[in-house]
């Protein structure tokens, strides 16, 4: 039996096959005071998500490097704030869906 592995852009939602390098991976940390008030039994784990190159590229997080093909009408770089913003919209989305 053969399998095909198809990963997809948790921010863009662009899949490509059998390309492990196609997306890279933005964890998270809790800050220690959040966990010296998590409740009980709570397993504290990273949030993380996963977003393709032209994600990072398109926020800023990372440039293209040479010989990278052009990516038509890239928007002007956010700014710090506007960065920390699209993550933590990200983040929330992924861990209270319903939100
Ligand atoms: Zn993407």
């Amino acid at each position: 039996m053969s399998q095909k592995t198809i990963y997809k852009c948790d921010r863009c939602g662009k899949e490509k096959e059998d390309d492990h390098q196609f997306l890279r991976r933005l964890a998270i940390e809790r800050p220690d005071a959040w966990r010296a008030t998590a409740p009980k039994g709570y397993i504290d784990t990273p949030v993380a998500v996963s977003w393709c190159q032209e994600c990072y590229f398109a926020l800023g997080l990372i440039k293209p490097w040479s010989g990278y093909p052009e990516i038509p009408n890239n928007p002007p770089s956010p700014t710090m704030e506007e960065l920390l913003r699209e993550m933590l919209r990200e983040i929330v989305r992924e861990e209270m869906p319903q939100c």
